[in-house]
């Protein structure tokens, strides 16, 4: 295992990664030190901490609590200019998130999955994979359960997948998966990094610590990943929608890993060209990590999708219903659109947040129906209207919007939740969305 060299750590801001990186410090026999703005003096979780021997202070970022300091361990959501973290900087102190302590603590395989889009998608399936292999697999990260704390759970035999944003990577000096998955590049992000170097930079890190016994897998049709590579050291295992490549690939009857047909596309589950790339991505990851044909096509003819992503709720008298309440932008939304052949009655609408649908239109050619909802009920109207849609309305609420979306659909149609808005006008998240939709769906 690595040695981890640092006694006297500043854990900045106390949210879910921090508490978990300063129990862990703790727990390890460093000295801790806290700092979060917010913060309640007078919670269990600082009086626990304080407890426990940690340096507390919360209101303000004195810059003299960095004199002892040797490593700062920072939310991933906290800014470069954030004045601490600014003088931390200048003082070179090492700056990184929990992630990196994860890799300190797991020892074992480590498929790490990383890009603008899909991240969720790829590590779920790819830890689906391995548990239908009987693979012992944790998944942790971005996704959900904090890394380290996940990583120290984690036996050295068992593989741990971690999704990493980009924020998580920046923070990173050591971490190095031995598969890495880099699913594509979009110029995402650019407040927080600034510049589209910056972030490249920043989701580059996940296979520059690569051995020559790592591989990456990494998108092939991306020409801005394809610049990354000299630089890495790892074996390169690339994925492509555009024909056969030295690794995962498809044609319109099989999904192939290099010459071996693997699973039959029309048995897959998952819809989307989006989602085939992250399918590609994700056997990559397990073909070179050996797990079985049998096991992954088991999953793939199953698994319907990550809740709230185009995902497959059921089929009623031939009606296919789909709920993608994660599409909170009209690009994803197109996304969705682009998935089916069939005609598409399409649920949308939420919070306005004074943007125009425009660009929705030409995306609109397989929508016989509208059934809009919430703030932007009308302005979606609009461009169903420019785009010719026959039947365009506007209901109160979800149930009504699925009772009537159903009335007027008839056999093969796809009835698709995919808002191309955020849900914050009529529920608290788009999870919740989601659920009332696949109750309404279920009541039927
Ligand atoms: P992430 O975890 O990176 O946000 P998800 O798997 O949760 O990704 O997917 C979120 C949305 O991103 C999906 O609903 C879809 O609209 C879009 N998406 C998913 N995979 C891809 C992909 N490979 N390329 C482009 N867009 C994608």
């Amino acid at each position: 295992p690595k040695t981890f060299q640092y006694r006297n750590v500043l854990v900045l801001g106390l949210a879910k990664s921090g508490k978990a990186a300063a129990e862990l410090l703790l727990d390890s026999g460093i000295k801790v030190t806290i700092n979060d703005l917010k913060a309640d003096e007078n919670s269990v979780d600082i009086k626990k901490f304080k407890e426990r021997g940690a340096r507390v202070v919360t209101g303000s970022h004195p810059l003299e609590l960095l004199n002892d300091i040797d490593l700062l361990v920072k939310n991933p959501g906290i800014p470069y200019e954030n004045p601490m973290v600014a003088e931390a900087e200048k003082r070179q102190i090492p700056i990184v998130t929990e992630i990196e302590l994860s890799g300190f603590l797991h020892d074992g395989n480590l498929i790490g999955v990383t890009g603008s889009n899909g991240k969720t998608t790829t590590t779920t399936l790819i830890h689906e994979f391995l548990k239908e292999d009987e693979q012992p697999a944790s998944i942790a990260g971005n996704i959900g359960e904090v890394a380290c704390e996940v990583a120290r759970s984690t036996a050295d035999e068992e593989t741990m997948v971690v999704e990493l944003s980009s924020f998580q990577l920046l923070g990173t000096e050591t971490f190095s998966p031995n598969v890495a998955v880099w699913l594509n590049l979009f110029d995402a992000h650019l407040d927080y990094h600034h510049t589209a170097a910056n972030y490249h930079k920043a989701k580059a890190k996940i296979a520059a610590n690569q051995s020559e016994r790592d591989y990456l897998v990494y998108n092939a049709d991306d020409s801005a990943i394809l610049n990354f590579l000299p630089s890495f050291a790892s074996q390169l295992v690339p994925f492509s929608l555009q024909g056969k490549v030295e690794g995962a690939w498809s044609d319109e009857e099989w999904v192939y890993f290099k010459d071996e047909p693997v699973v039959k596309r029309r048995d897959i589950v998952l819809v989307g060209e989006h989602n085939l790339a992250n399918i590609l991505a994700a056997v990559a990851a397990v073909k070179v990590s050996g797990i079985t044909n049998e096991a992954i096509v088991k999953v793939l003819t199953s698994f319907g999708g990550v809740e709230h992503r185009l995902e497959f709720v059921t089929k009623k008298n031939g009606v296919y219903f789909y709920n993608d309440s994660k599409a909170t932008n009209i690009l994803a939304t197109s996304y969705a659109l682009k998935a089916f052949d069939q005609p598409i009655i399409l649920l949308a609408g939420g919070l306005d947040r004074g943007n125009q649908f425009d660009e929705l239109v030409e995306k609109l050619g397989n929508v016989k129906a509208m059934v809009l909802f919430g703030e932007t009920a009308e302005k979606i109207s609009l461009a169903g209207m420019q785009a010719g849609v026959q039947h365009i309305s506007t209901v109160n609420n979800m149930k009504e919007a699925v009772e009537e979306a159903y009335q007027i659909s008839t056999s093969e149609d796809v009835i698709l939740l995919s808002p191309a808005c955020a849900s914050w006008d009529q529920y608290r998240t788009f999870e919740e969305r989601g659920h009332m939709f696949k109750e309404a769906v279920h009541k039927l």
